[in-house]
Parts: C-alpha cells; sequence; structure tokens
C-alpha cells in the first residue's frame, strides 16, 4: 500500500513538473510573439528627495499586455525571460526605449529627470553589453549622466571579477549603477567595496511595517549608516504611507520611491505628476 502510494506521489509530482515546464514553453512562445509585435511597454515610477519631498527621477518598468494571456507580471515572466534567454532581446529593448523617452524628457523639461532602468544577470554576463548600452545612447542622443543601471547583488556575487570589468566600461561610459534590493539575495558586503556603484536601494521588505516591526528599522538604520560611510546614495523602495515617509527621513535616507509618492505610470501621466509637484514647489516659494 505504502509502495502505491509513494508511486502516485512520484507520478503527481512529475505531472506537476510537466506542467509547469509546458506553460514555461508556452509563456516562451507567447513571448517570442510579444518581441515581434512589441507588446511591451515601460512604465516610470517617480524618486523624490526625502528631505525636498522633489521628484529627481524615474524608474522603468517594463508591462506586458499580452494578446494571448492578459497583463503579465514581471514577477512572472522576466524569470521565465531569464532561463530560456529571451531577456537579451526584451532587455535591449527596455535600454532603447528607456533611453528614447529620457532624451524626450531632456530635451522638453524644465529639470533634469535621471532614468533607472533594470538589467537582469544574463544581459549583464553578455560580453558586448556595454557596447549595446553604449549603441542606444548615440542612438537616442541622450547624456549618459541622466541614466541609471539598477543591478541586484546575486547577478555579480558569483561572477565579481567580470562584472567588475562590465560596470567599469559602463561607468566610462558615463552612467551610474546602483545595487537593487539591497539586503535579499546572496548578498556579499563585498560586492560594494569591489564595484563601482554610487547608489543602494534597500529593499521594500526592510520598509513594509517599518513602523511596527523594531528589527527592520534597525536594518534600515545600519544600511543607511554603512552606505553614507561609504559614500552611496541610499533609495528606499516600497514607501507606502506616510509613517514610512518619516521615519526615513528621519534616518537621513536619501531618496526614496513607494507608492505614498507614486504608482508606475505611463510617460504622459508621470509629466502631469512632475508638472504638479514643480507648480507646488515654485507656489512655496512664492
Ligand atoms: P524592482 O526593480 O525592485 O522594482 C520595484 C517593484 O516594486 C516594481 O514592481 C514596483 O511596481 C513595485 N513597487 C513600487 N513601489 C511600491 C510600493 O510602495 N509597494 C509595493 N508593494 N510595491 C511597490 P514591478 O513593476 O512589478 O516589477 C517587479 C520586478 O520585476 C522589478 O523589481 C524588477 O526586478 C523586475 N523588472 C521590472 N521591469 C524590468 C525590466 O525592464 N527589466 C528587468 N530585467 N527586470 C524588470
Ligand atoms: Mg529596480
Ligand atoms: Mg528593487
Ligand atoms: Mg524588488
Amino acid at each position: 500500500y505504502a509502495k502505491k502510494n509513494g508511486g502516485d506521489q512520484y507520478r503527481l509530482h512529475n505531472k506537476e513538473l510537466n506542467e509547469s515546464l509546458v506553460q514555461e514553453m508556452q509563456m516562451e512562445r507567447h513571448l517570442r510573439y510579444a518581441i515581434k509585435e512589441q507588446e511591451f511597454t515601460l512604465v516610470y515610477q517617480p524618486q523624490v528627495n526625502l528631505q525636498t519631498r522633489q521628484m529627481y527621477g524615474v524608474e522603468a518598468l517594463i508591462r506586458w499586455n499580452s494578446a494571448a494571456l492578459g497583463a503579465v507580471s514581471p514577477e512572472d515572466f522576466i524569470p521565465v525571460a531569464e532561463k530560456n534567454g529571451l531577456i537579451v532581446p526584451i532587455g535591449e529593448w527596455v535600454v532603447q526605449e528607456a533611453c528614447r523617452q529620457a532624451k524626450l524628457w531632456q530635451d522638453s523639461l524644465p529639470v533634469p529627470l535621471t532614468v533607472s532602468l533594470n538589467v537582469s544577470a544574463k544581459q549583464l554576463r553578455q560580453p558586448n553589453f556595454a557596447e549595446m548600452v553604449m549603441t542606444a545612447i548615440q542612438a537616442s542622443g541622450v547624456n549618459p549622466k541622466l541614466l541609471c543601471l539598477e543591478i541586484t547583488e546575486s547577478s555579480v556575487v558569483n561572477h565579481l571579477e567580470s562584472a567588475k570589468y562590465m560596470l567599469e566600461e559602463l561607468i566610462r561610459i558615463g552612467v551610474d549603477i546602483s545595487i537593487d534590493d539591497f539586503g535579499t539575495g546572496y548578498s556579499s558586503l563585498s560586492v560594494l567595496t569591489q564595484l563601482p556603484i554610487s547608489s543602494i536601494k534597500i529593499d521594500r521588505s526592510f520598509i513594509s511595517s517599518i513602523e511596527h516591526q523594531h528589527d527592520k528599522l534597525e536594518i534600515a538604520k545600519a544600511i543607511i549608516t554603512m552606505g553614507h560611510g561609504i559614500h552611496k546614495r541610499i533609495v528606499a523602495e516600497g514607501v507606502e504611507n506616510v509613517k514610512h515617509y518619516q521615519i526615513l527621513k528621519e534616518l537621513r535616507c536619501d531618496t526614496a520611491q513607494g507608492y505614498f509618492f507614486g504608482k508606475p505610470v505611463p510617460p504622459r501621466e508621470l509629466e502631469n505628476l512632475l508638472f504638479t509637484s514643480l507648480r507646488n514647489y515654485v507656489e512655496c516659494l512664492g
């Protein structure tokens, strides 16, 4: 009886495996279609200076509205695209589109607006990645100083030497590098001393309920102190309410993003947000 039960469990396990494989293969097919038919868009989330509350930049986040699957979250399709390699063409599109938009803002806004974009591990390991970024910058005419590439600790920790080489090449082009989701994954503090990064993003898991959880507060405080000690700008992710904002401001965190300041939105809406905040700012002065 036990044996039969075990056999069933094995079959069940096998069936689940097959189902997820089938799902990934279907997703791959839809992703190829999405690349060809341009089903992706970028939305932009405000990043604000915590002392002045002024928006200084935005993070570009990909959205996929699939004809076959409807809206699919990046949390669901980016890992699949990483696995099957499609993140390379998708990521190239993200770089080109973010450069194009950043150049439009560079020419139309009265204040500089930086654009951060996410780079995944596999992209960074492409030997021609820096060259691709360079080409996109030149084709768009954007000032590279307005661009920031967000990479995660886990994407560099196993390839520190080659990552260092690639990041130094990117720095020479003139873009900034930021460490995303800091404190999660396979963190290694040596990443901070060995790589040419200018800012650290505290993962939103440390910010959520920071007002109730003493441990999170202490960790955020430690990251901010340590980061400032080595001359990095600190960005808090996932600032959702006024309490989060007040605590982080009090802790002297430099900048932040989160629903409290604004959700990721299409370019036109972002411009409206920016102009409203600029108007308020000017009214405050006057
Ligand atoms: P991430 O880079 O850490 O981006 C922050 C995520 O937190 C975004 O989710 C954003 O919408 C969400 N978020 C922002 N503020 C708040 C808040 O106050 N509360 C909560 N609960 N969430 C907030 P999104 O857009 O679903 O993206 C998820 C992840 O997918 C990103 O995490 C990033 O790792 C990846 N991703 C998104 N766009 C791209 C892309 O263009 N390329 C690559 N390689 N990865 C991307
Ligand atoms: Mg990010
Ligand atoms: Mg993040
Ligand atoms: Mg994250």
